[in-house]
């Protein structure tokens, strides 16, 4: 016992410590919020593990994060009474790059300009931010249940030591961090500024967090309740101030944009839950990301049980927030909790209401609408594929870019409909511009025809599956026997021709068609004469009920 092992930061780390040690950003006291919000995650980990294992929790069955100032010592220490780590886990956790969000900061920061320092406040770059304001800092932890505590102790250059910790500087449960401020940071360890950043930033940690400062004029430690704790979620909306469900929404999903949508609600009857879901209004980093999963976090009367339950479909993905039930039962396992009948009925009821304030959202706001579509459109539009029994609720929110403008909704396609015109026509490609430059387009502009321009790579999927929109059927302008012959052209300087000259015309083209069938056959598999061309002498099209070109070129493109 006693010796002390040194170890080397993970070149990444080094990397972020360095910029922190170093950083000339402005809002340093941010590294406050990172460090309650993992005490708070250490009590929350530790609150769920002890519903089945009382033991670990019995000594002390009160959770709670102090944060402790020391200003002659110019020292500030977070303690929380949570999960604790144990030796593999704090080299684990605190000198490697496991975190998404971190690793996300630190890809971003690559291919920014500058020291990056504009960055930091964009990502939750967690533990590390500690070293902006401390030159030293230790964290001495205990792994709930175990018997050693540990303490790990940096300055942030390279390395950091690691050996076993005096009972009288471990606590009996849980982390201490201690922060040796740097000489100009040393307001962080002003009860002021310590309260007013906890008011800022964590007032609704749903733990609660008190504040001891040293009296030096009375000799005593002065204790001072910074929040209750309690969670926002069940309060109710006429308590709640639009900052504080924004503070919410940053400390509860780690972002740090303003929620575009807020929703609120509980709901009651058969199966109580309480709901707080936010749509940001800016692109999650992982929002692309191949698993696909959400976010959102599960309570269960108050308990965080995971935020891995998929409270909502993969196309939703971006939705944040929290849903508390009131009827799952505490002690639940995960792989019981997957074919819950009660979780079922949670996340369908959460996914009629998000789609359904989306779809409020798009007749009261349209501006608001679109920001929201403009981040998360393609997103959605999965949901065409994957969730057929909602796809109707889903083609309300879609917006097309077509040959009549952008942001179309299919009942606009639908009502400007010509006559004798049965069909929704679609164009695959990879862009806008691409699309509008193919030839199949002329005889739909012929007969100003309004055409869908579909340039995301889900649609080729969707549009293969949708049987239509409102009794009209979704079909591809570059597949073949279009009928368009039924629809008057607007434009007929084409066909200012006697009939004696059309029969003429026809005659020859027949000729050319079987000399082309002729000189092709092994190419292609019919040659035809169209009317969906006005300009141009021929184009290749699909057969009616094969692959659409767009969705071969994918799918060959996936093969190899
Ligand atoms: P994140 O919170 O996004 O995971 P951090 O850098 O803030 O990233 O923390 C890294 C990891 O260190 C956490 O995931 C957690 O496992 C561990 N950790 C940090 N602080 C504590 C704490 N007070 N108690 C227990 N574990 C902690
Ligand atoms: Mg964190």
């Amino acid at each position: 016992k006693g010796g002390s092992e040194t170890h080397s930061f993970e070149a990444e780390v080094s990397r972020l410590l360095h910029l922190m040690v170093h950083a000339v950003y402005s809002n340093k006291e941010i590294f406050l919020r990172e460090l309650v919000s993992n005490a708070a995650d250490a009590c929350e980990k530790l609150r769920h593990e002890s519903l089945t294992n009382s033991d670990l929790v019995k000594d002390d069955p009160t959770f709670q994060i102090t944060l402790s100032a020391d200003g002659a010592d110019g020292t500030l220490s977070v303690l929380d009474n949570g999960i604790g780590m144990s030796k593999a886990e704090l080299i684990e956790n605190l000198g490697t790059i496991a975190k998404s969000g971190t690793r996300a900061f630190l890809d971003q920061l690559a291919k920014e300009e500058g020291d990056g320092s504009a960055l930091i406040g964009q990502f939750g770059i967690g533990f590390y931010s500690a070293f902006m304001v401390a030159d030293r800092v230790d964290v001495i932890s205990r792994r709930a249940g175990e018997a050693e505590a540990w303490k790990w102790s940096s300055n942030g250059e390279g390395a950091y030591e690691l050996s076993v910790a005096s009972e009288e500087e471990a606590l009996p449960r849980g982390t201490k961090i201690v922060m040796h401020l740097k000489d100009d940071e040393k307001t962080f360890a002003d009860a002021v500024t310590i309260r007013r950043i906890v008011r800022d930033y964590s007032s609704h940690v749903p733990v609660p967090i008190r504040m001891l400062t040293k009296n030096e004029e009375a000799d005593a430690i002065d204790e001072e309740k910074l929040t209750d704790g309690t969670a926002l979620w069940t309060k109710s909306k006429s308590e709640i101030t639009e900052e504080q469900y924004k503070e919410f929404y940053q400390y509860s999903s780690g972002q740090f944009d303003d929620p575009a949508v807020t929703i609120h609600y509980r709901a009651e009857g058969r199966t109580e839950y309480n709901v707080l879901a936010f749509i940001p209004d800016h692109k999650p980093f992982d929002l692309f990301d191949p698993s696909r999963k959400g976010r959102m976090k599960l309570y269960v009367r108050r308990v965080f049980i995971t935020d891995d339950a998929e409270l909502v479909p993969a196309y939703l993905r971006f939705v944040r927030g929290v849903v508390d039930s009131e009827d799952i039962p505490l002690n639940i396992s995960r792989e019981m909790l997957q074919d819950n009948p009660i979780l079922t009925a949670i996340k369908k009821g959460v996914t009629n209401k998000v789609l359904s304030e989306l779809e409020k959202l798009s007749r009261k706001d349209e501006e608001k609408f679109l920001s929201i579509w403009e981040a998360f459109g393609t997103v959605i539009k999965e949901g065409l594929y994957e969730d057929p029994e909602r796809r109707d609720q889903l083609f309300k929110l879609v917006r097309f870019n077509t040959t009549k403008g952008e942001n179309r909704t299919l009942a606009q396609y639908v009502e400007d409909l010509k006559e004798n015109q049965t069909s929704i026509y679609y164009a695959l490609g990879d862009s806008k511009d691409a699309i509008l430059a193919s030839p199949h387009l002329e005889g739909y502009e012929a007969r100003e025809v309004e055409v869908l321009l579909l340039a995301d790579a889900v649609d080729a999927f969707w549009v293969q599956t949708a049987l239509g929109f409102d009794g009209k059927s979704f079909k591809s302008i570059s597949q073949g026997g279009a009928d368009l012959d039924a629809i008057e052209k607007v434009a007929q300087d084409v066909d200012d021709k006697s009939d004696e000259e059309k029969a003429k015309d026809k005659t020859s083209v027949a000729d050319l068609v079987s000399f082309v069938k002729e000189t092709l056959i092994d190419d292609v598999s019919e040659v035809r004469i169209s009317s969906r061309l006005a300009t141009s002498p021929v184009c290749i099209v699909a057969p009616e009920y094969g692959p659409d070109r767009q969705m071969e070129k994918l799918m060959r493109g996936q093969q190899g």
